[in-house]
C-alpha cells in the first residue's frame, strides 16, 4: 500500500475520537482515546459473527451510511448515481447473468445496480445487496468476459457474508453507528479483505464464470494488468496523497499467491 494512503489511514483512526459526543445513549459507547477499537470490532472471527442476527433495517441503514461515504469520497452524492442508459444496461445484462447463480439471502430480494460515472475503475457491494459500478470498470476491462469475472468477484464477496460482516460486528459489539464519524465509514469500507477470502472469491468466479457461459483466464488476465499497472502507480505516485488511486487495490489485494491459486484452478478447469 502506498505512503498516500497509509496517511489517510492514520488520519481515519485519530478522528474516531468523535465518537465520545454521541447523544445516542443505551448502547455501549467507544472509548474515545483507543483508536484500535473499530480494527477489533472488524477483526471479530468470521465464525462468531455468522450466528450474529442482524435487523433488515439495520443492514438498510448501515448500507446506505457506507454508500453515503464512499460516494462523498469520490466527491458525488445519491444526486449522481445512474440507473439507465447503454451503459447501465450493459452492466445489468452481465449482473443479472450472474445474479441467477447466488443464492438468496434474508437480506436482499434482489440485486440493486447504481452506476458512477467516474475514470478510476471500482466495484463495491453492500450488505443490502447494493452494487456500486463505475463505468471507469468498463472500460479498464479488455472483454466482457474479464469483466463479468470483476463483477461476480465482487459478488462472491458478498454471497459469502463478507459483507455482512460488516453490520455484524457493529450490532455484535453494540457499536451506536448511528454516531460513527465519516472516517470511521471510510476505514470501514477501506480495510482490506483477507487473502484467504479474496482466493475463496476467485474460486466462486472461476465456478460462476464456467457455468454461464464466460472464459475464466481473461478474468486472470485482468488481475495480472491491474496488478502490473498498479505497481507502476505506485511508483509513480510515491509521496503524493491520491487516496482514490489506492482504494481499490488496497481493498482486494493481489498477491502472487492469489494469482497462481486462480492460475491453476483455471489450468484444471474442463
Ligand atoms: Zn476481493
Amino acid at each position: 500500500m502506498g505512503t498516500g494512503s497509509r496517511r489517510w489511514f492514520a488520519t481515519g483512526l485519530s478522528s474516531i475520537a468523535g465518537m465520545a459526543a454521541c447523544p445516542h445513549l443505551g448502547r455501549a459507547q467507544p472509548d474515545p482515546e483507543d483508536a484500535s477499537q473499530l480494527e477489533q470490532w472488524l477483526a471479530t472471527p468470521a465464525e462468531i459473527l455468522a450466528k450474529i442476527e442482524v435487523a433488515e433495517e439495520e443492514v438498510e441503514a448501515i448500507s446506505r451510511r457506507l454508500v453515503e461515504c464512499l460516494l462523498e469520497f469520490h466527491h458525488l452524492t445519491e444526486s449522481n448515481l445512474i440507473y439507465r442508459g447503454e451503459r447501465m444496461t450493459y452492466l445489468r445484462m452481465i449482473v443479472s447473468r450472474l445474479a441467477t447463480l447466488l443464492t438468496s439471502s434474508p437480506y436482499y430480494q434482489f440485486i440493486r445496480l447504481r452506476g458512477i460515472d467516474i475514470a478510476e475503475p471500482l466495484v463495491c457491494a453492500f450488505p443490502n445487496g447494493v452494487l456500486l459500478v463505475s463505468f471507469g470498470l468498463i472500460d479498464a476491462s479488455a472483454s466482457q468476459n474479464a469483466l463479468a469475472g470483476v463483477l461476480a468477484h465482487e459478488l462472491a464477496h458478498l454471497e459469502a457474508g463478507d459483507l455482512l460482516n460488516i453490520p455484524r460486528a457493529l450490532v455484535h459489539h453494540g457499536v451506536d453507528y448511528h454516531c460513527l464519524p465519516r472516517t470511521a465509514w471510510l476505514e470501514i469500507l477501506h480495510r482490506p479483505f483477507t487473502a484467504q477470502q479474496e482466493v475463496a472469491a476467485d474460486s466462486r468466479v472461476r465456478e460462476w464464470l464456467v457455468r454461464s457461459g464466460w472464459s475464466s483466464s481473461e478474468y486472470a488476465q485482468y488481475l495480472n494488468r491491474r496488478e502490473e499497472e498498479h505497481a507502476f502507480a505506485v511508483r509513480w505516485f510515491r509521496h503524493h496523497t491520491v487516496p482514490g488511486l489506492f482504494w481499490y487495490e488496497g481493498k482486494h489485494r493481489i498477491d502472487a499467491r492469489r494469482l497462481e491459486t486462480l492460475t491453476q484452478r483455471i489450468a484444471r478447469s474442463p
